[in-house]
C-alpha cells in the first residue's frame, strides 16, 4: 500500500483489503489539480483530471494511483468531468496519451468548452491565435482526448454495465455538472465546483429532493471562510466602475477565470439595460471571446449592443469597460479589481447542501484547509449544531475507506 494512510477505519491494519475507498490525487487541501479515484462494488472510476496551472507540480499524483489501486489507466471504467475549468481537465490528453480508450464522460458544454480550453492552454493571453502559437499540448493529443468524451445529458440516469451516472446542472459555468453515481450497494454524489447564486449566463445549481447519496465529495472552496458570503457587493463594484468614468478613465477589469470574465461581462451588460451602469461599451479580449463564441453557438447570449468582441470595434464617445484576461493598463485605462467575484458556493450555501443532502459521510475537497484554523463548515455542522454524519477533510494521496 506504500505507506499510504487509512484514516477512515479506526481499527484498520494494512494487511486489510480495502474494498471501497475513495482517493484525492489532487485538489484535496487545495484548490488545483482536482483529481479523485473512486472505487465502489468493483466500480473504479476517476472524477475530473485537471492540472495546477502555476504550480510546483503540474498534474494530479497519477503515480500514487499506479502505485497502489491501478495497474494501467485503460482499468478505469470511466473518467468523469464536472466542467472545463483547467484545475479540472487540464491533464485529459496527458491521461489519453497512456491508453488506447477511455470512456470518459461529461455534458456536451464541457466537451466543446474543454476543447476550446485546451487548445489555449499555455497560448499568451491577450492577441489573437495563430498558426504555430505555442500550445501546451500538440493538436493531435487534443483531438483525441476530445473524441474519446461521450456527451451526457442533464436529469437523465444513463446506464453502463456495473454502474450508473446521472448529471444535475451546478451553476458554476455553462456546462458544470454535479455527478450522482450508482453502483451495486452505494451512491456517490461529486459536486464539482457549484454555485447557489444566478447569474445571467448560468443559474445555481439544481438537485431533485430526495437523492439520499451515502457519500458525498464536495468541492468546498469556501468551506473555512465563514464570513465569506460569496455574492458580488454589486454596488461597490458599480460605484468603482462610475468614479473611473466620472474622471474619464475607461476600466480594465483582469480576469484569471475566462468564464468568470464572461458572467461579468453580461451582469454589468444587465445592468447597464436596468439603468444601474452608465452606458458604455464592454469589451472582451480575445482569448475571452473564443469562449464567448461557443457560449453563443451552445445557445448561451454573451453579446448585446453595449457587449462586444474582440474584433468589433469600440463605440466612439463611450466609456469603455474592457474585461481582459491579463492586467492590463492602455492609455487611458486603470485597473479595476473583481477577485471578490466568485462563481463557489458561499460557506452558508456549503452546510445547507450538506444539511439538504444529509449523507453518510462528506468529503470536503477544493478547499484550502491549511491556511485557515478556526471556524469551517466541519466544526460548525458537527460541533454547532450536531449534524449527525461525517464530514471531513479529503487530503492528497490519503485512501480513504469506505464500508
Ligand atoms: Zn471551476
Amino acid at each position: 500500500m506504500s505507506g499510504a494512510v487509512l484514516p477512515y477505519l479506526p481499527h484498520h491494519t494494512p494487511e486489510v483489503f480495502v474494498t471501497h475507498c475513495i482517493i484525492p490525487i489532487g485538489g484535496g487541501n487545495e484548490i488545483g489539480a482536482s483529481s479523485y479515484y473512486i472505487e465502489f462494488d468493483g466500480v473504479r472510476l476517476l472524477l475530473d483530471c485537471g492540472i495546477r496551472p502555476g504550480g510546483p507540480a503540474f498534474y494530479p499524483d497519477y503515480n500514487f494511483l499506479l502505485s497502489t489501486r491501478l495497474d494501467a489507466f485503460w482499468e478505469l471504467d470511466a473518467v468523469i468531468l464536472s466542467h472545463a475549468h483547467y484545475d479540472h481537465i487540464g491533464s485529459l490528453p496527458y491521461l489519453t496519451s497512456q491508453v488506447d480508450r477511455l470512456e470518459i464522460l461529461s455534458s456536451f458544454q464541457t466537451r466543446e468548452l474543454t476543447s476550446l480550453q485546451l487548445y489555449t492552454l499555455g497560448r499568451k493571453p491577450g492577441k489573437k491565435a495563430a498558426a504555430g502559437d505555442f500550445c501546451f499540448y500538440r493538436e493531435n493529443q487534443i483531438l483525441r482526448a476530445v473524441d474519446m468524451i461521450q456527451p451526457l445529458p442533464f436529469e437523465k440516469e444513463i446506464r453502463y454495465k456495473n454502474f450508473s451516472v446521472t448529471l444535475f446542472p451546478a451553476g458554476h459555468m455553462p456546462g458544470a455538472a454535479m455527478t450522482l453515481i450508482q453502483t451495486a450497494n452505494h451512491k456517490i454524489l461529486y459536486t464539482g465546483d457549484f454555485c447557489d447564486m444566478d447569474y445571467p449566463l448560468t443559474d445555481g445549481y439544481r438537485l431533485p429532493d430526495g437523492l439520499n447519496p451515502d457519500t458525498v465529495i464536495l468541492c468546498g472552496t469556501h468551506a473555512y471562510r465563514p464570513y465569506y458570503a460569496g455574492e458580488l457587493r454589486l454596488e461597490d463594484v458599480l460605484r468603482g466602475i462610475h468614479a473611473l468614468f466620472g474622471r474619464g478613465i475607461n476600466a480594465a477589469v483582469p480576469v484569471r477565470n475566462i468564464s468568470k470574465g464572461i458572467e461579468f461581462a453580461t451582469l454589468m451588460d444587465k445592468c447597464m439595460e436596468r439603468g444601474m451602469l452608465q452606458e458604455c461599451i464592454i469589451t472582451l479580449d480575445h482569448k475571452l471571446s473564443a469562449i464567448a463564441d461557443a457560449f453563443e453557438d451552445m445557445n448561451y447570449p454573451v453579446y448585446s449592443k453595449n457587449l462586444r468582441n474582440s474584433s468589433a470595434s469600440p463605440g466612439k464617445g463611450l466609456p469603455v469597460l474592457a474585461v481582459v484576461s491579463e492586467p492590463f493598463t492602455g492609455p487611458g485605462f486603470a485597473g479595476y479589481d473583481i477577485t471578490d467575484f466568485s462563481l463557489h458556493a458561499g460557506y452558508e450555501a456549503v452546510k445547507q447542501l450538506i444539511r439538504k443532502l444529509k449523507p453518510r459521510q462528506t468529503m470536503i475537497v477544493h478547499a484550502e484547509a491549511g491556511k485557515r484554523g478556526g471556524r469551517n463548515v466541519i466544526t460548525d455542522l458537527i460541533l454547532r449544531d450536531g449534524y449527525q454524519g461525517d464530514i471531513f477533510q479529503g487530503e492528497n494521496g490519503v485512501i480513504y475507506e469506505f464500508e
